[in-house]
Order: C-alpha cells, then sequence, then structure tokens
C-alpha cells in the first residue's frame, strides 16, 4: 500500500524538524515541504521575497499558489509521501484553511498527523529561531491556534477518511515524535 502522510501543526511547533527525522529513518519516504512549492511559484511571480511573505499576501493570490503547490504534489509516484503542510493560515483577512476539500482531495491522505505542543513551547520556539519571520503572538492567541488546530483537523479526517494521529512534540523530543510516527507508519503496511 502507498502512504500519503500529511503532516501538520502550528507555525514553529516542529514540524520540519520531525519530519525531517521521519524520512531519515523511514526508508524510501519522501519530504515534500508544501510551503516550499508555494514559494518556488511566488518567487518566479515577483510576488514575496521569502517563505514568510506567502501569508502576508491576498488570499486571492496564496489560493493561486496552493492550488499550483497541490497540483504538483497530486502528481507524485513515490510510494510513501510525506507533506509538510498548514492546516490554516493567519492571514490580514482571517483564519484560512491550508487544506480545503480541492487541495485535501488532491493530496489523498492516507494518514494525518499533527504535531502538538504547548503555547509555551511554541512561543519559545518561535522566538529563539532567527532562520524565520515568524508572527509573535501572545499566548492567548496561541492557545487559539492549538485549539483551532484540532478542529481543523477533524474536519480534514472526516472529508478524507484518514485517521488522524496527534503527537506531542515536547522540548528535546522531535527525534522520539518522529519514531512514534514511523512505527504508526511500519505497523499501517504490514
Ligand atoms: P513552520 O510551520 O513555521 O515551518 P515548523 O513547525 O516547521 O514551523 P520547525 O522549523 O521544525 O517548526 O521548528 C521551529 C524551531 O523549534 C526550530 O528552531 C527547531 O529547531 C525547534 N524545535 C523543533 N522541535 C523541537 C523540540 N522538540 N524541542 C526543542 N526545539 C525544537
Ligand atoms: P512553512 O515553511 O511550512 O511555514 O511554509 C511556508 C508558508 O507556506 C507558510 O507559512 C504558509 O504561508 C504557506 N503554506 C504552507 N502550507 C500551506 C497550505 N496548505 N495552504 C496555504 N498556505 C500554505
Ligand atoms: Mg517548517
Amino acid at each position: 500500500m502507498g502512504l500519503r502522510v500529511v503532516v501538520v501543526g502550528v507555525p514553529g511547533v516542529g514540524k520540519t524538524t520531525v519530519v525531517e527525522g521521519l524520512v531519515s529513518e523511514y526508508s524510501g519516504a519522501k519530504l515534500v515541504n508544501f510551503g516550499t512549492m508555494m514559494l518556488k511559484t511566488g518567487l518566479s511571480l515577483k510576488w514575496i521575497k521569502n517563505r514568510d511573505d506567502i501569508r502576508k499576501l491576498t488570499v486571492e493570490r496564496q489560493r493561486r499558489l496552493q492550488k499550483v503547490a497541490a497540483s504538483k504534489i497530486s502528481k507524485m509516484k513515490d510510494r510513501t509521501v510525506v507533506v509538510d503542510t498548514h492546516l490554516f493560515i493567519r492571514t490580514k483577512e482571517g483564519f484560512w484553511p491550508g487544506l480545503p476539500f480541492d487541495v485535501v482531495r488532491a493530496l489523498r491522505p492516507t494518514h494525518l498527523v499533527l504535531v502538538q505542543a504547548s503555547p509555551e513551547e511554541v512561543a519559545k520556539r518561535r522566538a529563539a529561531d532567527s532562520r524565520r519571520y515568524r508572527d509573535s503572538v501572545t499566548m492567548d492567541d496561541l492557545a487559539e491556534e492549538l485549539g483551532l488546530a484540532r478542529s481543523f483537523l477533524a474536519v480534514s479526517s472526516t472529508l478524507t477518511g484518514a485517521p488522524m494521529l496527534m503527537v506531542n512534540n515536547s522540548e528535546g523530543k522531535a527525534a522520539d515524535v518522529a519514531s512514534e510516527i514511523a512505527s504508526m507508519l511500519r505497523g499501517a503496511v504490514a
């Protein structure tokens, strides 16, 4: 059976760290970062300068980049594909879905994985990561985002029929979380 694993979570929770660990221990897994796909198109159109500019575009432009990325990923033929992406985006026009129906249908997930951490951990990781220009939000805003993530996840699970696994990326435990997901996937193909 082919696996299409869609890994989601709020910005700075540690998705990319976890999925990089996952693909290094789950042989044959192909990692694709949805935002990188959007970035490439956005750069070629000269709409943005970096990946953290994407969410500042109009929703109409973000939607155009989102559709192109989903279409490219839908054509990937690898046996195991791990997609690093977002359930929703905090835009100037409000929270906007990262996996609307056409996108989640194109991705065809077999498994949905939500990476979680406490609001305090997420705030600390956002502040400490100088490679990115993440939004600084209040602890209340972060708690809201973490709660919203579970709601959006349940919608994606219901739309696709894919099970949703929620993992806790506690401080210093990213490698353990990667192993937990790898072990779940091994069980899924056994
Ligand atoms: P984005 O959605 O913005 O791409 P992300 O969810 O991919 O964010 P990462 O870039 O993986 O987040 O991680 C954000 C920061 O948190 C990085 O500096 C990373 O090294 C750190 N980090 C990730 N997981 C952990 C962990 N378990 N313990 C401590 N630091 C962590
Ligand atoms: P990331 O490095 O995962 O933060 O991806 C860069 C940016 O791409 C994110 O901050 C979002 O603006 C955008 N992005 C990623 N996945 C999606 C998605 N499924 N739908 C819309 N935008 C996305
Ligand atoms: Mg990331």
